[in-house]
């Protein structure tokens, strides 16, 4: 198996622990601070950095970018999305290159984070909808996102993850038992292009996807249409071979590229390589639609 990175590395690292804590306040009792990408979530818990540090590696804190509420997209119904931080992957188009660091995360209690998807229970039963987990990638706090996941379950609220798939194998049987459906993003059909596109392995993805499909759990498949990385003719066959080998896929959504995300690159100092890439023509969105269609699968 390709070998990764435990996914807790980066919660425990040193760094990490220093970001989420504010200097030490006038009465002495450090706080875990708020931002206004948490905004509305009131994590007034206090701890010492001794119990921080355990709560974080036992999932009762976790690193959180933002949270929105949407309709329509991530999921079915009314979602709320929550965006953690952190993520092992580094895709050239990645829109969201400030959720990449686990440590540039907010700290986030996970009873707070209950106390929101609680509030919106009637328009989670109203809608048919429930919670998604994005990020960044939220397998890289899988002690935090279990906890999250079975806080949601008690409530019956419908959840969902939005993953790479490449950390998939940190996914213990009893976390998967409390997700209701996969948003999986494959990226790449090809493994050179994986690579390119992603600058991690294509197998692990591969493998969670069987996993998930073995246990006969719901898989919607995201596609990143990207015009000279991902649009070739063989790539897409790739891709769209191995969804169609995958039992429970309910739908196939190819998102076609655009640059939105290159303001967020500039201001971090990072280099967006394809800020000249243009968005794919219409032609070329129902090409590789119609190469999914091809294998009976339905397609938006
Ligand atoms: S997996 Fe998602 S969050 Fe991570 S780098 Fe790729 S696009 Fe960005």
């Amino acid at each position: 198996m390709t070998a990764v990175e435990p996914p807790t590395a980066g919660i425990v690292a040193p760094d990490g622990i220093n970001g989420f804590y504010e200097p030490v306040p006038e009465d002495n009792v450090p706080r875990l601070r708020r931002s206004a990408g948490t905004a509305g979530i009131a994590s007034a818990e206090l701890m010492d950095r001794h119990d921080h540090i355990a709560a974080v590696r036992a999932g009762r804190v976790g690193s959180m970018h933002s949270w929105e509420l949407v309709t329509a997209v991530d999921g079915p119904g009314t979602r709320l999305t929550v965006f953690l931080a952190g993520c092992p992957l580094r895709c050239l188009y990645c829109h969201n290159p400030d959720t990449l660091k686990m440590k540039d995360g907010e700290p986030i209690a996970v009873e707070d984070l209950l106390v929101r998807v609680k509030r919106y229970l009637p328009i989670f039963k109203a809608t048919r909808g429930g919670l998604t987990v994005s990020g960044g990638e939220p397998l890289m706090q899988p002690a935090f996102l279990g906890r999250l996941l079975r806080g949601a379950k008690e409530m019956g609220v419908h959840t969902t993850i939005d993953t790479s798939g490449f950390l998939g194998a940190y996914a213990s049987e009893a976390l998967l038992d409390d997700i209701d459906l996969v948003l999986l993003d494959i990226k790449s059909g090809d493994p050179e292009t994986y690579r390119r596109t992603t600058g991690r392995d294509l197998q692990p993805t591969l493998d969670f996807s069987r996993r998930l499909a073995d246990r006969g759990m719901p898989i919607w498949i995201r596609y990143v249409l990207v015009p000279g990385l991902t649009d070739d003719v063989d790539n897409v066959e790739a891709v769209a071979d191995h969804v169609a080998s995958l039992s429970t896929v309910a739908r196939v959504e190819v998102l076609p590229f655009h640059n939105m995300g290159r303001d967020k690159w500039e201001r971090l100092g990072m280099t967006y390589e394809l800020a000249d890439t243009p968005a794919p023509t219409a032609e070329l969105v129902e090409r590789v639609r119609g190469q999914f269609r091809q294998r009976g699968l339905t397609v938006y």
